[in-house]
C-alpha cells in the first residue's frame, strides 16, 4: 500500500480577501478555509495523514481554526510558497505519494483526488486543470494580441507527486526565480506531469466576493431527519438516569451502560440523520468498556460525527413514555442538560413526556420507552 500524505499550504499573509485576517483563516459557512480544506482532503480514504504549513506568526490562528482535527504536524513556512512547501516536504520525511494543496481552495472533490492518484500510475506527477472560458490577450498600456485560449489551461491544486521526485525537484530548483506551483518544478527536472479534469469547486478564493461565490458553489443546504427509539427495563436497586440527569425514584433502568433510554433514543436519531448505523454499532454492548458508562458520552460522540460530516444539528425532539416517575418536574433540567451536551441553545431542544394510560409494559411500570427525532442540515455537494 502506498503511503499518501497531503500537504496543505496555509502560510499566506494575503488580506486582500478582507476580514482583517489572512484568507486561509477567514470563515466560510462558519468554518475557516483551512479547516474546509483539511476536512475535504482528510475525509478521502486514500489519504493517510495531513500536514499543514503555516506562517511563523500564524500557529495560534491555525490551532484555533483546526479545533480537534488531527494533523501529522504543523510546520513553519518560509518566505515564499516554494520555501513553505519545501519545509513541509522535509517534515514529511518519508512517503510514497504527496498531494500538495493550497488552503485557499477550500473544497476538494474526492473525484479529483481519485483521478490524480489513478493518473500517477502512469506519470511522474498529475494536476487538475480546467479550460479557459474568457478571451485571453496580452497585457500592456493598451490591449495586446489575443492568445489562443484553446492552447491554455487553468492549473489547480491539489497536485499529486511521487514523494522522492518532488523532493528532488525542490532540491534542484535554482532559487533566483519563484515558481507559482510545484508541477513546473517537477517539469524542470525533466519529469512529465499529466493533467486530469479539474473542478470549479477547486477555484481559488482571492477577493472578498469569492467567499459568497464559494458558498454558492458549495451547494445547497439540505435537511435530514433521523429517528430513534429505545426501551429499558425498570428494576429495583438501580439508579434512574433519564435525559442526562439523575432522578430520585424507587426503581432504575437496567442496561449495560447507565441505560439512559432518552439519551439512547437521541443518539440513534442523530446517527440516523447521517446514516451512520446505530448506538450498538458504535458502542457494542459486548464491549466491557461501556459497562455502566454515562450515556452522555454516546450522545456527544454522535454529535461529533454529525459535525465531522459538516452537519449542523438544527433541532432535537424527545418523547419519554412512562407512568412514573412524573417527568414534568425534571423537564427543564433535562432540556438544559441535553442542550449543553449538544452545544445548542435550549430553544432547539424539546423534551416531552407521555403515559400509555396504564396500558402495556410502560403502563404497568415494567420499563420506560423513549422516542426522538433529530433534524440536521448540511451542504449537498453532489458527492
Ligand atoms: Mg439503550
Amino acid at each position: 500500500m502506498n503511503r499518501v500524505v497531503a500537504l496543505i499550504v496555509a502560510a499566506g499573509k494575503g488580506e486582500r480577501a478582507g476580514g482583517g485576517l489572512p484568507k486561509q483563516f477567514r470563515k466560510l459557512a462558519g468554518k475557516a478555509l483551512v479547516a474546509h480544506a483539511y476536512d475535504s482532503v482528510a475525509s478521502h480514504p486514500a489519504i493517510d495523514g495531513v500536514l499543514i504549513v503555516t506562517g511563523a506568526e500564524q500557529r495560534d490562528l491555525l490551532t484555533a481554526a483546526l479545533g480537534d482535527r488531527l494533523v501529522l504536524c504543523i510546520v513553519t513556512g518560509g518566505a515564499s510558497r516554494r520555501e513553505s512547501v519545501f519545509a513541509g516536504l522535509e517534515a514529511i520525511g518519508a512517503a510514497d505519494i504527496v498531494l500538495i494543496h493550497d488552503a485557499a481552495r477550500p473544497f476538494v472533490p474526492h473525484s479529483v483526488i481519485d483521478a490524480l492518484l489513478a493518473s500517477l500510475e502512469n506519470s511522474d506527477g498529475a494536476v487538475p486543470t480546467l479550460p479557459v472560458a474568457d478571451t485571453m490577450a496580452t497585457r500592456g498600456e493598451v490591449l495586446g494580441d489575443v492568445v489562443d485560449r484553446a492552447s491554455l489551461v487553468r492549473v489547480q491544486t491539489p497536485q499529486a507527486f511521487r514523494f522522492a521526485d518532488i523532493m528532488a525537484a525542490h532540491k534542484n530548483w535554482q532559487s533566483e526565480t519563484e515558481p507559482t506551483d510545484d508541477a513546473q518544478m517537477l517539469r524542470a527536472i525533466g519529469k512529465t506531469v499529466a493533467t486530469v479534469e479539474g473542478d470549479s469547486m477547486l477555484d481559488k478564493i482571492t477577493r472578498p466576493e469569492d467567499f459568497a461565490a464559494a458558498e454558492a458553489r458549495r451547494g445547497q443546504r439540505v435537511f435530514r431527519t433521523g429517528q430513534g427509539f429505545d426501551v429499558h427495563r425498570l428494576s429495583e436497586g438501580e439508579e434512574l438516569w433519564l435525559g442526562g440527569i439523575r432522578i430520585p425514584h424507587h426503581k432504575g433502568l437496567l442496561g449495560h451502560s447507565d441505560a439512559d433510554v432518552a439519551l439512547h433514543a437521541l443518539t440513534d436519531a442523530l446517527l440516523g440523520a447521517i446514516g451512520s448505523g446505530d448506538i450498538g454499532t458504535h458502542f457494542p454492548p459486548s464491549d466491557p468498556k461501556w459497562r455502566g458508562a454515562p450515556s452522555d458520552r454516546f450522545l456527544e460522540h454522535a454529535a461529533g460525527l454529525v459535525e465531522a460530516e459538516g452537519g449542523r444539528i438544527e433541532h432535537v425532539d424527545l418523547t419519554i413514555i412512562c407512568e412514573a416517575p412524573k417527568i414534568g418536574p425534571y423537564r427543564d433540567a433535562m432540556r438544559a442538560r441535553i442542550a449543553g451536551l449538544l452545544r445548542l441553545p435550549e430553544r432547539r431542544v424539546s423534551v416531552k413526556a407521555t403515559t400509555t394510560e396504564g396500558l402495556g409494559f410502560t403502563g404497568r411500570g415494567e420499563g420506560i420507552a423513549a422516542q426522538a427525532m433529530a433534524t440536521i442540515s448540511l451542504y449537498e455537494t453532489g458527492e
